[in-house]
């Protein structure tokens, strides 16, 4: 996926740079989610980035799964990630790499910093840490425990291995300045115990690294060669630089910082999104409306609409709020570039054409897309009985042309794609209401110009009544009615969008949306566009992708 148009950004002049001054031979990235959520846009851009440079570089990218914390990870969001990864189109049948696989040697070297006199089992708990550790502006206080003989420590940390220590009894820490300016250099927790199972080694474990630890050593044994993270790590970058300068490895894995990818209007914490799932704010990790790479597949985004807009992004020393506008443009412009039209009526009122025979045609063959010939044509039945949107009827005779350009009593509308014709009659129920509307087709105007004296308001969508087929649709809209729902921390869940999900039944779709496939996404004319879900389902359903504009910049 070679992409030589993407503006050159200081990762990839340091990669050309490194490469052409034989820094390194051949450029090696990772991308490195701890499989405890699902993955978003946010991941997705750091994912563009590292499988992207890679390629472009003719290197390769690992993905590595930072396993180091059973307690909150599952086999399953290993499966999902593996999938997500895949479906945006970096690499096809991924061989994963698991921090998990080197735990063996992560305790080696563990024991090793031990027998240097560089590391300490400390008896502290949490707590005490935290309350040793000092703060940005206080020093911190060494551990009782610091000066232990490495004998002692080595037999306390075998102890902790065999699990013969209660968990939060015992800590491996490395010893490096309790004074340091920089707080990740203050004595950090190498290992702790946690008698959990792990997904990939089971009960072998009882000890598992901590993520400071093993990040680094796991960039060195991979031969990682630019070591890619967000702006949040820049200050444990010392810290993976002591323990790699400390330790006998033989490569040294260099990191480079950039911005997180926000998005407004919605959120980008795993841990925020978990709590909309677990707290059943929306229907699961992949529900349309999350910011998930999987919620998006369901919603019928393409992967070439997220990797088009991570590629527009900006990769900055800073991090920043990109407006949801910018992401939804790349959304609108692939799937009108690529979407098969097609008309769906929501909310139906029946239309009688009075002079059926003077359409002499019962099929009308319509264009799938209006500049796109190659995605030909269909052939939709015109019978007697039609549907429109009861919203596109008006008895009001007043209203003005500019203000209402649908059909109104006694004038002109076409449909799209076929004739156009006259409201002659109102027919209402006992209660008042519109029931149906007889109309007068105007012969020979199907992709003809209106006869002379006719000027039709505008053009509708509409359904042929005997061949639609019911359905019903999800109309999805942004998670959040605020920018910033994230700016309140305790508060986030408050400015959830109540009618971020509308559910509609009883809508009419023609009749060849029957066979549309799970994942296919078409434009419903002038409702936006639409994809048929992708859960197994007898019924017929279709999500919303996206609106065909912007509703939300009126409503700022
Ligand atoms: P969260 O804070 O939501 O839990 P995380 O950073 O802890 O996310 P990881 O699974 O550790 O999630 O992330 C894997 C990789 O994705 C990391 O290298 C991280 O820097 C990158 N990443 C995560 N979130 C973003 C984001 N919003 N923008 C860019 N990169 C991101
Ligand atoms: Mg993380």
């Amino acid at each position: 996926m070679k992409n030589s148009s993407k503006p050159i950004n200081f990762i990839e002049n340091k990669i050309k740079s490194d490469l052409e001054n034989g820094v390194v031979e051949r450029v090696i990235t990772r991308f490195p989610p701890e499989p405890n959520g699902f993955l978003h846009i946010g991941h997705a851009k750091s994912i563009c980035l590292n499988f992207g440079l890679a390629d472009k570089y003719g290197g390769d990218c690992n993905l590595r799964f930072d396993d180091t914390n059973p307690e909150a990870e599952d086999q399953r969001f290993v499966d999902a990630i593996i999938k997500d990864v895949e479906w945006l189109g970096f690499k096809q049948n991924i061989r994963p790499k698991y921090a998990s696989d080197y735990f063996d040697q992560l305790y080696e070297w563990a024991i090793f910093l031990i027998s240097e006199g560089k590391a300490y089992v400390c008896e502290l708990n949490a707590e005490q840490i935290r309350e040793y550790r000092g703060t940005l502006k206080l020093p911190g206080r060494n551990s009782p425990y610091r000066e232990r003989l490495v004998e002692e420590n080595l037999s306390l940390f075998e102890k902790m291995k065999n699990g013969e220590i209660p968990e939060g009894a015992m800590t491996l820490r490395a010893k490096i300045d309790m004074t340091s300016g920089n707080i990740n250099l203050r004595d950090p927790v190498m290992y702790r115990i946690k008698k959990s199972s792990h997904q990939r080694t089971g009960d072998k474990w009882c000890i598992y690294p901590s993520y400071d630890y093993a990040h680094g050593q796991e960039d060195a044994i991979e031969k990682i060669t630019h070591s890619i993270c967000t702006l949040e790590f820049a200050s444990n970058r010392p810290l993976y630089d002591w323990f790699i300068s400390n330790l006998p490895v033989h490569a040294e894995p260099k990191q480079y910082e950039f911005g997180r990818l926000n998005l407004n209007y919605t959120i980008t914490s795993k841990r925020k999104l978990k709590q909309l799932v677990d707290e059943n704010y929306v229907h699961g990790w992949d529900d349309p409306r999350m910011p998930t790479i999987s919620g998006m597949r369901r919603r019928g985004i393409s992967p070439a609409a997220i990797r088009n807009f991570c590629n527009s992004l900006a990769v900055a020393k800073t991090d920043g709020i990109v407006d949801m506008a910018q992401f939804e443009y790349f959304v609108r412009d692939d799937l009108n570039n690529n979407s098969p039209r097609a008309m769906c009526v929501f909310d139906p009122l029946r239309l009688t054409v009075v002079n059926y025979d003077d359409a002499k045609l019962d099929q009308i063959k319509i264009q799938n897309h209006p500049n796109r010939p190659d995605l030909g044509s269909r052939e939709t039945r015109f019978g007697k009985t039609l549907f429109i949107e009861k919203s596109d009827f008006s008895d009001d005779e007043t209203l003005s042309r500019k203000k209402f350009k649908r059909l109104v009593i006694n004038d002109y509308v076409r449909l799209r794609g076929s004739f156009i014709l006259k409201a002659e009659k109102i027919i209402k129920d006992e209660q008042g209401s519109i029931t149906e509307v007889l109309v007068r087709i105007i012969p020979n105007t199907i992709g003809a110009d209106a006869p002379e004296g006719i000027r039709p308001r505008g053009v509708i969508h509409w359904v042929d009544q005997d061949s639609s087929v019911d359905c019903s649709v999800n109309l999805y809209d942004r998670l959040f009615n605020v920018p910033s729902p994230d700016s309140d921390q305790d508060n986030f869940l408050q400015h959830f969008n109540t009618e971020s999900l509308i559910f509609i039944t009883g809508c009419k779709a023609e009749g060849l949306l029957q066979k549309a496939a799970p994942g296919e996404v078409f434009q419903f004319e002038r409702q936006g566009y639409f994809t048929r879900d992708l859960a197994e389902s007898d019924s017929l359903t279709f999500n919303r992708s996206i609106s065909l504009r912007d509703s939300w910049e009126s409503k700022l």
